[in-house]
C-alpha cells in the first residue's frame, strides 16, 4: 500500500465517522442540521487527517528503511566478527562455535593442519613473509574444501577444518590433496629467496554424539605424530 493510499483511507475514514456521528445525533435529537454544518463536518476532518497521515506514513517509511539498513549492517558486522582478518578464514571462536553446531547424522571428520618450520620463515625472512605464507596456505586449504565445510585459523600457524558428512578414509584423501598442493608452494620474500612451504595434518573422525574438543584433540595428536614422522605428511588418528 502506498503512502497516498493510506492518506486516502484515513481521510475517507475520518470524514465518514464524523458524518455518521452527525447523522446519528440528528436522528436521535430530531434536530435539523443545516447543510453548511455538513460541509464543514466533511472538510475539517479531511484537512486534518490528510497531512497528519501523510507525515506519519512518511515517517514510518523512513523508519522501515533505516531498520532494513540497520539489519544489513548488523549482518555484515556479525560476519566480520567471525573472520580472521589476516587469512579471511573463520577465527578460532567462530570455528569452534560453528563446528559445535554441526549436527548432521552423517559422520564428519576434522583436520588439524600446522605449517612446518614456520618460525624459521619469520626469523629468516621477516614477519611479512610469514603473513604472506599464512594467507597462501589458507587460500590453498580453502580451495580443497566444499562450500559447507568449515575452515578456521585456530592458532598462529594452525588451521582446523571440519569436513561435513565425510568418512575418515575420504577425509584422509582430502587432507593428502591439500598437503600436496601446499608442498608445491613457494613464498616470495623481500630478499628474493623463495621459501618452500609444507604442512603436517592430523585427521580424526567426528561421529554423531562425539565431542568436537575430543575429535580436535585426536587430530592434534595425529598432527604431532606427522611432525615426529618427518613433517610434510598426513596422519590419521584411527
Ligand atoms: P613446527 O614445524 O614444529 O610446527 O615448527 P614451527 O616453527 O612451525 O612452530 P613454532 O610453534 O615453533 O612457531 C610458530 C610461529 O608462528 C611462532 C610465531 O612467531 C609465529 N606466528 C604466530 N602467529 C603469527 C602471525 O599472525 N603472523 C606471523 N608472521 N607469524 C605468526
Ligand atoms: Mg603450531
Ligand atoms: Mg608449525
Amino acid at each position: 500500500m502506498t503512502q497516498w493510499h493510506k492518506v486516502l483511507i484515513a481521510m475517507g475514514f475520518s470524514v465518514g465517522v464524523t458524518l455518521v456521528s452527525m447523522l446519528a445525533m440528528a436522528i436521535l435529537t430530531g434536530e435539523h442540521i443545516p447543510w453548511p454544518f455538513w460541509a464543514f463536518a466533511a472538510v475539517c476532518p479531511a484537512i486534518i487527517s490528510g497531512p497528519v497521515t501523510y507525515i506519519l506514513a512518511s515517517q514510518a517509511e523512513v523508519n522501515r528503511r533505516l531498520n532494513q539498513q540497520l539489519m544489513a549492517t548488523q549482518a555484515v558486522l556479525r560476519a566480520q566478527a567471525d573472520i580472521d582478518h589476516l587469512t579471511g578464514t573463520l577465527n578460532r571462536a567462530a570455528f569452534y562455535r560453528q563446528a559445535s553446531d554441526y549436527a548432521d547424522d552423517a559422520p564428519a571428520c576434522v583436520l588439524l593442519a600446522d605449517i612446518d618450520h614456520f618460525k624459521a620463515i619469520n626469523d629468516l625472512h621477516g614477519h611479512a613473509a610469514g603473513d604472506h605464507a599464512l594467507r597462501l596456505v589458507a587460500r590453498t586449504l580453502q580451495a580443497a574444501l566444499r562450500p559447507n565445510d568449515l575452515l578456521g585459523r585456530v592458532g598462529g600457524e594452525e588451521f582446523a577444518v571440519l569436513l561435513a558428512a565425510m568418512p575418515e578414509e575420504l577425509g584422509i584423501v582430502i587432507a593428502e590433496r591439500a598437503r600436496s598442493a601446499i608442498a608445491g608452494l613457494e613464498v616470495a620474500t623481500a630478499d628474493g629467496t623463495p621459501v618452500v612451504l609444507s604442512i603436517s595434518i592430523g585427521v580424526a573422525p567426528l561421529e554423531a554424539g562425539d565431542s568436537l574438543e575430543q575429535a580436535l584433540a585426536q587430530a592434534d595428536a595425529a598432527m604431532y605424530a606427522a611432525k615426529r614422522g618427518g613433517r610434510n605428511r598426513v596422519r590419521a588418528a584411527g
